[in-house]
């Protein structure tokens, strides 16, 4: 891992990392989970990008949080805090930095992968989350090219493509399907896993309602619940080109953007920074008891057989 990743990782929201772990920020302070804490006596530092606990004196950034909290070491936090927010770290290039080569981070080779994604194949572990966990239509399974595979240990794993608007492959990211096993995802070498789903863009008629969502799950549930939409992997990970192409799309085309945050602060935080960038952006509520749009769908979808 380079500087640059790590400061990456030393960047990523303090709030947004504890929530990620289970703890309940607010108003920049929740329960310590390293005592027995009944007060909130963990306070947050925003500016600093720190915690620190009140009572036990526990303190320290994301990567000390996870590491206390997970009760891992240095590296395995890292690389949790990375597949928690769809970070790519260049691992495999520091294999060859190790071994006398200089490293370099290559440009993403889709060729080596577009084949995977012309005939899709699905396992039963994929098979099962899509169709029975998810619940997600078929068509939308074969719009968004979803294959599967095992790797070397048989571990099964969804195989995530991500296209351009001109439908060229620039990333795929890879999901473990088996629950609770880390990493969650993995991405080869270069994968650029921004905005997903956007060939959809190329199907809107004027005036369309799109929606966002956070995450591909929830932009699977989106689309088999019958609406068009797009996924942003977080906001504080959009990147410059992401924000500008939503901008630009939203000055020359009637399309009305429209979001079901999730039903937290992390989701209404997220809410009013795409706010900020699609000024007319819709806010709808989740139920009472959903999360996310993902478990809203679960809902709405009981009724069908
Ligand atoms: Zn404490």
């Amino acid at each position: 891992m380079d500087r640059l990743e790590l400061q990456k990782l030393r960047d990523l929201p303090i709030e947004g990392v504890a929530e990620r772990l289970g703890l309940r920020v607010s108003r920049h302070k929740s329960l310590c989970p390293f005592h027995d804490d009944h007060h909130a006596s963990m306070s947050f530092k925003v500016s600093k990008n720190t915690f620190r606990c009140f009572v036990c004196g526990a303190s320290g950034g994301p990567i000390d949080l996870v590491m206390r909290h997970l009760n891992f070491d240095f590296k395995a936090a890292c690389r949790w805090l990375a597949d928690e927010h769809n970070i790519i770290l260049a691992d495999e290039s520091s294999k060859f930095q190790d071994s006398g080569f200089k490293s370099e981070v290559k440009p993403f080779d889709a060729s080596r992968y577009e084949r995977f994604f012309e005939r899709p194949w699905l396992n039963e572990e994929a098979r099962r989350f899509l169709f029975y966990e998810r619940r997600l239509d078929p068509r939308v399974v074969r719009w968004c090219r979803l294959t599967s595979w095992k790797d070397k240990q048989g571990v099964p794993w969804l195989q995530i493509p991500y296209y351009n608007r001109e439908g060229k492959l620039v990333g795929i990211q890879n999901r473990n399907l088996v629950r609770g096993a880390l990493p969650r995802f993995r991405f080869p070498q270069g994968s650029q896993c921004g905005i997903y789903n956007l060939p959809v863009l190329n199907l809107l008629r004027p005036g369309e309602q799109l929606f966002i969502t956070e995450g591909c799950s929830d932009c699977w549930a989106m689309l088999s619940a019958g609406h068009k939409a797009i996924a942003i992997p977080s906001a504080t990970l959009l990147t410059k080109k992401d924000v500008e192409l939503l901008e630009t799309w939203n000055q020359k085309h009637e399309t009305t953007f429209h979001m079901y945050p999730d039903r937290d602060e992390p989701g209404e935080r997220l809410f009013l920074q795409l706010q900020k960038v699609l000024p007319s952006l819709v806010h709808h509520q989740l139920p009472l008891g959903c999360k996310d749009f993902g478990e809203y769908y679960l809902k709405i979808s009981h009724n069908f057989p």
